[in-house]
C-alpha cells in the first residue's frame, strides 16, 4: 500500500528539537528508564524490587524501551536524510513528495514508545496543514513556504476553532476586510494546535458578513505579523508533549498575498481536506489502542497474584483476546480507508466513520488495559496511565463524535 497521508518532514521535527523532547519524555517519564538511571522505583508491581529477578525485569524493560526510541530516532533520521538526499533543483512539491515515503510507521512507532501526543503536533504540520499549501497556494506562495515547511524551519498550524464556536465551522466570526493591499484582521481562535510554535497559521476568516458559507475565507498569518499575538499554552488533563494556544487578532495587519486560494471559498476547502485529518486521527487511535495492547501484554505474562501471572487468568485473557480483535477490525478499516484517500475516493461519511469508530476503540481498549494493570495503572510514571489522559480529546478534536455521526447519518438520505 502507498504509505499514508504524511507529507511532514523529520526536519520540522528535529529543528523544533522534538527529537530531544521525545527521548527524554519516553525514557524519563517510564519507570523502566528511572531504574536505568539508578531510581529504581519503589512503585514497581513485582513486589519486592530488591531481588534479582526483579532487577533482572526492569533492565529488559529498559532495553526495550530504549530499542523502541532508536528505531523512533532512526525512522525521523531517515526523514530527515531523505529530505536532504533530494536533488537541489527538485521543485518544493518534489521536496515535500520525497518525503512521504520515509514516513509511514512513526505513528506506531511514536505510540509504542509512549511519546503520542508528540505525534499529535507533527501530524497537524504534516497530514492536515501541508496539503492545503500543496492543493491551493500560489507558484510564489509554494516557492515562499514550501522549502520552510518541508526543511523544518517553519511550523504550521491551523486555526478554526474560537471561543464562540467549534462544532459550528460556518459560524466562525473573526473578521477580515481588506484595505489597501492588506487584510485587517480582528477575533480570536482558541484550543490550536501548535498554537504557540507555529510559524505559519492556516487562519479560517470571515471576509464577507452576508454570506455564511461562502463568507469565509483561509490566510496565512506568519508569525510577526503586527496585530498577532498568541494567548496562553493551555493546560491540558494529556497530550502534555504539544502545545494548544489561544491566538488573538487585533487589527493584525495580513498582506492580501498571504490569501490561500481564493476569496469565500474557505469553508468548501476546509471540508473537503477534513477527511484527510479525520482518517489519520482514525490512523493514530488504532496505533494508540494497538500500542496499549501490546504494553498490557507484557505487564499481564509479569505481575503475579495468588501465585501466578495475571495473564493466566481466563478473564485477562478474553479481554486480551477481544481488545486484540476489536484492534484488527479497526485497522482493516483504517486501511481499507488510508487506500481510498490515495485512490482520490475517500467520501466524507467514510473518514467521519473512521474518525469516530476507531477513537471510541481507543478510548475502551486503553482503559480495559488500565484496568488490567491495577493501581499502578493509575500512576503517570506507567504509559498506559499516560494513554488514558491522552486518548480523551481524540473523541472531541477533528470534529466531535457526535458531529461525526451526523455526517455518516445525513449520508442515508433519511429526511
Ligand atoms: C487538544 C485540542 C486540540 C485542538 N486542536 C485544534 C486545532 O489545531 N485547530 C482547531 O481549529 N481546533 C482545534 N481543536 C478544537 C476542536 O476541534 C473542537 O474542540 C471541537 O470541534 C468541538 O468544538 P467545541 O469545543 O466548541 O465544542 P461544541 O461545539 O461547543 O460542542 C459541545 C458538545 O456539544 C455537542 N454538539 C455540538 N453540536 C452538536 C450537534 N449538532 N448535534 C449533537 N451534538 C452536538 C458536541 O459533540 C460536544 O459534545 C482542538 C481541541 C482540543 C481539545
Amino acid at each position: 500500500m502507498k504509505p499514508l497521508l504524511i507529507l511532514a518532514l523529520a526536519g520540522s521535527v528535529l529543528a523544533a528539537g522534538v527529537v530531544g523532547y521525545m527521548v527524554v519524555s519516553a525514557s524519563v517519564g517510564s519507570p523502566a528508564a528511572q531504574s536505568a538511571t539508578g531510581a529504581i522505583t519503589p512503585a514497581h508491581p513485582g513486589g519486592d524490587p530488591e531481588t534479582e529477578a526483579e532487577v533482572r525485569a526492569l533492565r529488559e524493560r529498559v532495553t526495550d524501551l530504549e530499542s523502541v526510541v532508536m528505531t523512533l530516532k532512526s525512522d525521523l533520521q531517515g526523514l530527515r536524510d531523505s529530505a536532504l538526499r533530494t536533488p537541489v533543483e527538485a521543485t518544493p512539491e518534489e521536496r515535500a513528495q520525497a518525503v512521504e515515503n520515509a514516513v509511514a510507521g512513526t505513528f506506531t512507532q511514536a505510540q509504542r514508545a509512549a511519546v503520542g501526543s508528540v505525534h499529535l503536533g507533527m501530524s497537524v504540520h504534516s497530514d492536515i496543514c501541508l496539503p492545503y499549501f500543496m492543493r491551493y497556494a500560489t507558484e510564489e506562495q509554494k516557492r515562499r513556504w514550501l522549502p520552510g515547511l518541508a526543511s523544518g524551519e517553519l511550523i504550521a498550524a491551523i486555526a478554526m476553532t474560537e471561543p464562540g464556536t467549534g462544532s459550528d465551522l460556518a459560524g466562525i466570526a473573526t473578521s477580515a476586510v481588506r484595505k489597501n493591499g492588506e487584510y485587517v484582521v480582528n477575533g480570536a481562535k482558541t484550543f490550536i494546535t501548535n498554537g504557540i510554535n507555529a510559524d505559519l497559521v492556516i487562519t479560517a476568516v470571515r471576509t464577507d458578513r452576508t454570506e455564511r458559507h461562502r463568507g469565509l475565507s483561509l490566510l496565512i498569518v506568519e508569525r510577526d505579523t503586527p496585530g498577532f499575538q498568541r494567548g496562553r499554552n493551555l493546560e491540558k488533563i494529556g497530550t502534555h508533549a504539544q502545545d494548544t494556544a489561544e491566538l488573538f487578532f487585533d487589527d493584525a495587519r495580513v498582506p492580501a498575498e498571504n490569501l490561500l486560494g481564493n476569496e469565500g471559498e474557505g469553508f468548501a476547502y476546509l471540508v473537503s481536506n477534513l477527511p484527510q485529518e479525520r482518517l489519520s486521527i482514525a490512523v493514530a487511535a488504532v496505533a494508540a489502542a494497538a500500542a496499549a495492547v501490546e504494553w498490557t501484554v507484557g505487564y499481564v505474562r509479569d505481575r503475579k497474584a495468588f501465585g501466578a501471572p495475571i495473564g493466566s487468568f481466563q478473564n485477562t485473557r478474553f479481554e486480551l483476546a477481544e481488545m486484540r480483535t476489536e484492534v484488527e477490525v479497526g485497522q482493516a478499516y483504517v486501511d481499507r480507508c488510508v487506500e481510498a484517500l490515495n485512490a482520490g475516493e475517500l467520501s466524507a461519511e467514510d473518514a467521519a466513520g473512521a474518525k469516530w469508530w476507531c477513537t471510541e476503540l481507543q478510548g475502551r481498549v486503553v482503559d480495559r488495559c488500565l484496568q488490567l494493570h491495577g493501581g499502578y495503572g493509575f500512576m503517570l510514571e506507567y504509559p498506559i496511565a499516560r494513554a488514558y489522559a491522552d486518548a480523551r480529546v481524540t473523541r472531541i478534536y477533528g470534529g466531535s463524535n457526535e458531529i461525526m455521526k451526523e455526517i455518516v447519518g445525513r449520508a442515508l438520505n433519511l429526511e
